[in-house]
């Protein structure tokens, strides 16, 4: 067996990272979410985390030489026939190019592309109300999924926090860089034949089956 890749694909907002833990919870998978994996790298001040930050709270994206570095070091150390949900990774054309480049190389293949399809209203909601726990990484919505204690994460009592991207602005800016940079990759992955599009502005309930159906039917 060969290593094998799904991707998440979704403007900010659009729940990646609540869909991935679902993901994660029903089958092994690594999961490869870039901006966790960012914002690692800033908490431990590394030299990337360092030159990533500045962009992070711009709401811009990092260079791609830098993102596409750091991911297929992440792959290349994992098992030859790991299994991979990548998770706001690739974000620009380039970055899907050297994806393919590299998987190409090494035999790898991916399986499918879901596009988890929401509203701009849904989004800025969504981000807008988002508290995330610094210990964990869990996400929580201060309305519709609030921790049971206001502030404090329910799975590890870690405090919840704002994210720094998660300001009106700068929400603004990083759903025109959706827009601009990444939403050509829908074509893209659908001129492929990869594209699976999911309405992801309905509750997770209702989205969860649609998307454990698309990624059984591509036998991921
Ligand atoms: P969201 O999808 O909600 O914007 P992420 O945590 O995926 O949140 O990304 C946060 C930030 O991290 C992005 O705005 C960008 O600055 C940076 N980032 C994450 N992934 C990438 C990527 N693949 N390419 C460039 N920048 C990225
Ligand atoms: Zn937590």
């Amino acid at each position: 067996m060969a290593v094998r890749a799904m991707v998440l694909l979704g403007a900010p907002g659009a729940g990646k990272g609540t869909m991935a833990e679902v993901v994660k919870a029903a089958m092994p998978v690594t999961h490869i979410a870039t901006g966790d994996m960012l914002r690692d790298e800033i908490r431990a001040a590394s030299a990337l985390g360092q030159e990533a930050d500045g962009y992070m709270r711009q709401g811009r994206l990092v260079p791609d030489d830098l993102i596409v570095r750091m991911v297929m070091r992440r792959v290349d150390q994992g098992a030859p026939d790991a299994r991979y949900m990548f998770d706001g990774f690739p974000r620009t054309r380039p970055q899907a190019d050297l994806l393919d480049r590299h998987f190409q190389e090494r035999g790898a293949q991916l399986a499918l592309v879901v596009l988890l399809e929401v509203t701009r209203d849904i989004c800025l909601d969504r981000l807008t109300g988002r508290r995330v726990c610094r210990k964990c990484g869990a996400n929580f919505h201060v309305r519709n999924i609030p921790p049971l204690v206001a502030g404090v994460c329910d799975q590890c009592g870690g405090e919840l926090y704002q994210r720094p991207d998660d300001m009106p602005e700068t929400i603004e800016r990083r759903l025109e860089v959706f827009k601009e940079q990444t939403a050509g990759l829908i074509d893209y992955y659908s001129d492929k034949g990869l594209l699976v599009r999911v309405d992801s502005s309905r509750h997770r309930d209702e989205t969860v089956p649609d998307l454990m159906q698309a990624i059984a039917d591509r036998h991921f």
